[in-house]
């Protein structure tokens, strides 16, 4: 008898234990970092997160703070332009990023663990919600104005590969030698995670078994809100190391993109398949249109909802998935949401006056 007693409480015990238990097992959903909301934001960029620390030398800072500015510059013109359009802000602010070679876009694009440099990028805009990608372009040298050609030039959404670089040509836009995305600091990035593998066969398969090492650095991508309409855009090497043909999300609208005049614009940065998986920028505006909630609200919950993900692959200093997201919405309410160290970013007020955040406290001295 007492035992059919005990068991009505054990399910009681068991579902009030249950939705609480990968909370337990991998730890809180506390509120990410960012957040405050800037008003009046028409442009806004981020160069990925957990890239910068205490440690990194202040000439090497300040590179990083001037190719964020001279991105936000470069898009902030092209926007206000006769006749310019948030895409071309997002696409102008991009391509200096790409070129600048300080971060996992364009010319300083990570390599593949068989040493090259795929690269991916999305665009989108608020309105129709055209859109446009490239994915595991190797020749292409700046993958976000790919992306918009595929959205403006094609009926297609996303061209990946060969057929990727072959529209590239046909549309005249710059193509380079592969050796191009070449560079040091990436080389050296691959190096380290090889030497650190404990498990050689990793390499084949693709694993890693190097948990405490980061292997993503420095996505970029960009927000803007102008003449009324809210454009998105993203552009990376991926991840250090990655299987070639590997995706991520990036190039998936809905997952490292969305734009909608509805709700807001979102760019994301993180381990690509759990964006792919949760479909994060997309989650964020949904959030906005069904829940009523703020674009910075949302961006903080589906950041927040990472962290509650139990990982193969964890990072040193994060719980759960690391990643984080740059949102704006149609009044200009702009903000950062993420869950590692730092996110590097930057934004333009309707008045020019450009801000860059690479911490979010003054820099460590
Ligand atoms: N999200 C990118 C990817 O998975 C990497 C990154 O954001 O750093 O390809």
């Amino acid at each position: 008898m007492r035992v059919w007693k005990a068991v009505p409480l054990a399910v009681v015990a068991v579902c009030l234990v249950l939705p609480v238990l990968p909370v337990l097992l991998v730890g809180d959903a506390a509120e990410p970092a960012g957040g405050e909301p800037v008003k009046d934001v028409v442009l806004a960029i981020h160069g990925g997160e957990g890239d910068v620390s205490s440690k990194t030398p202040p000439d090497q800072v300040k590179k990083v703070e001037k190719a964020l500015k001279d991105a936000l510059d470069a898009g902030y013109k092209k926007m206000t332009a006769p006749g310019g359009t948030s895409l071309d802000g997002v696409e102008a602010a991009i391509r200096v990023l790409e070129d600048s070679g300080l971060f996992d876009a364009g010319k300083g694009s990570v390599f593949t663990h068989d040493g090259h440099n795929e690269l991916d990028a999305s665009i989108m805009e608020g309105k129709d919600k055209k859109a446009g990608a490239v994915a595991s372009v190797t020749i292409v040298k700046n993958p976000i104005s790919a992306a918009r050609a595929v959205m403006e030039k094609s009926r297609y959404v996303l061209l990946v590969g060969r057929g990727a670089e072959m529209f590239a040509l046909e549309h005249k836009l710059e193509i380079v030698p592969p050796s191009y995305f070449w560079n040091q600091k990436s080389w050296d990035e691959l190096q380290d995670v090889w030497k650190k593998k404990k498990d050689p066969r990793s390499r084949r398969e693709g694993r890693d078994d190097t948990p405490a090492r980061r292997r993503h650095f420095g996505t970029v991508g960009a927000v803007a809100r102008w003449d009324g309409t809210l454009a998105a855009g993203t552009s990376t090497g991926g991840l250090t190391d990655k299987l070639p043909g590997r995706v991520g999300d990036s190039p998936i609208i809905g997952a490292g993109t969305y734009a909608d005049n509805a709700t807001c614009a979102v760019s994301a940065t993180g381990i690509g398949e759990y964006f792919i998986r949760y479909v994060i920028a997309h989650d964020i505006a949904a959030r906005v249109k069904y829940l009523g909630h703020s674009a910075d609200k949302a961006a903080g919950e589906a950041i927040a909802q990472l962290q509650t993900i139990p990982v193969t692959e964890p990072t040193e200093g994060v719980k759960g998935v690391e990643g984080g997201v740059i949102v704006l919405d149609p009044k200009g309410n702009f903000s950062a949401r993420y869950n590692s160290t730092q996110m590097t970013r930057g934004y333009v007020t309707s008045d020019g006056v450009v801000t860059v955040r690479l911490f979010d406290k003054d820099p460590p001295k």
